[in-house]
């Protein structure tokens, strides 16, 4: 049994600590104590989206709480098997956004490369959960026909890596990729969305944080946490590396009942990631796919907890409330 002493993550690489995950139910419960009376766990694959729970994650669940904030986004309930009406495989209509395989191009001026197709931790509400990676994703053999379409796309000033989670990419594939993007004149910037720095921070590798001090690029890195109690003082070391290297942090999260749907919770999210020099960026509404129907919370709920966090934060610590409509322009404000 792995107990939270017994964790040692501490002194591996990032890809150990990624081999080692937790892929079971069973397993995950055994870690943070929970019984598996106490909640309705099912195996990942009886939803046909494994468990995945990297140990440093784990390491930050309240031991023996069958409520706690991180376990209910990792371990897989019985919820995900009830049909819900609405909910759909491609929530966001990705599909029709796919110039060539590899890239999705929604809206004006940026582009995002698909540049992994897994995760170092599978979220339960995540609306790619259903996503064909295989058919686009940026493999060698697709980069050339990436490259030439960014090359005729003149307005494209800003490359977003995605994924998956780009950062599972190693560090000399990425140098690779950047020293590539750098050679077409109208990018401008680089946007990493990655939930690796949370999940697993020893991915802040010096080498990366080295990549990324010298690219030409104005760099940008938003990572996704969705709870205070996500960020430890191994978090905060690799926020400290990136923002030492002029890297501008920012922070997505999604709103999920049973999670952080408080203004409280969120209040403090906001309060903890400025203290270690990420700023608060996006509140995203649940996308409505199938298998996350019990993280939904009520629009009319949704708006009431961001009002509260507006009475009582400065503005610049409060994310902007947003849904994703597939065909608009851009996110969508919601007031
Ligand atoms: S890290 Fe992001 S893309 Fe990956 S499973 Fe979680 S929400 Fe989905």
């Amino acid at each position: 049994m792995i107990s939270h002493t017994s964790l040692q993550w501490q002194s591996s690489d990032w890809q150990s600590i990624l081999q080692s995950a937790i892929r079971h139910s069973t397993e995950l419960l055994q870690a943070v104590g929970v019984s598996p009376n106490s909640v309705t766990a099912i195996t990942g694959e009886a939803s046909g989206f494994p468990i995945l729970a990297p140990k440093p994650f784990v390491s930050r669940i309240e031991y023996g709480n069958p409520q706690d904030p991180l376990l209910l986004q990792v371990l897989a309930l019985k919820e995900e098997m009830t049909p819900n009406q609405g909910g759909m495989t491609d929530p966001l209509e990705e599909k029709r956004f796919t110039p060539v395989p590899g890239i999705i191009h929604k809206y004006f001026g940026r582009v995002l490369l698909m540049t992994s197709g897994s995760c170092a931790v599978n979220c339960r509400y995540c609306f790619r959960r259903h996503n064909d990676y295989g058919s686009n994703i940026l493999t060698p053999a697709r980069l050339t026909d990436a490259l030439a379409y960014l090359r005729s796309q003149t307005d494209v000033t800003e490359v977003i890596l995605s994924g998956g989670d780009p950062l599972l990419t190693s560090d000399r594939k990425l140098s690779e990729l950047i020293n590539q993007l750098e050679t077409i004149p109208h990018i401008q910037r680089l946007r990493i969305h990655t939930r690796l720095p949370i999940v697993i921070p020893q991915r802040i590798t010096p080498e990366l944080c080295e990549q990324l001090g010298r690219s030409r690029f104005q760099v940008t890195i938003v990572v996704h946490c969705n709870h205070p109690q996500e960020i430890d003082a191994e978090v905060g070391l690799a926020m400290a590396h990136l923002n030492a290297q002029g890297v501008t942090l920012l922070n997505q999260s999604v709103l999920l009942k049973n999670i952080n749907n408080s203004a409280e919770t969120l209040e403090a999210l906001s309060v903890e990631l400025f203290r270690i020099g990420v700023l608060p960026y996006y509140l995203h509404t649940l996308d409505p796919v199938q298998g996350a129907a019990h993280f939904y919370q009520p629009l009319s709920d949704s708006k009431r907890v961001h009002q509260t966090l507006q009475a009582r934060l400065p503005g610049y610590l409060v994310p902007k409330l947003v849904s994703e409509i597939p065909g608009s322009a851009s996110k969508t404000l919601i007031y």
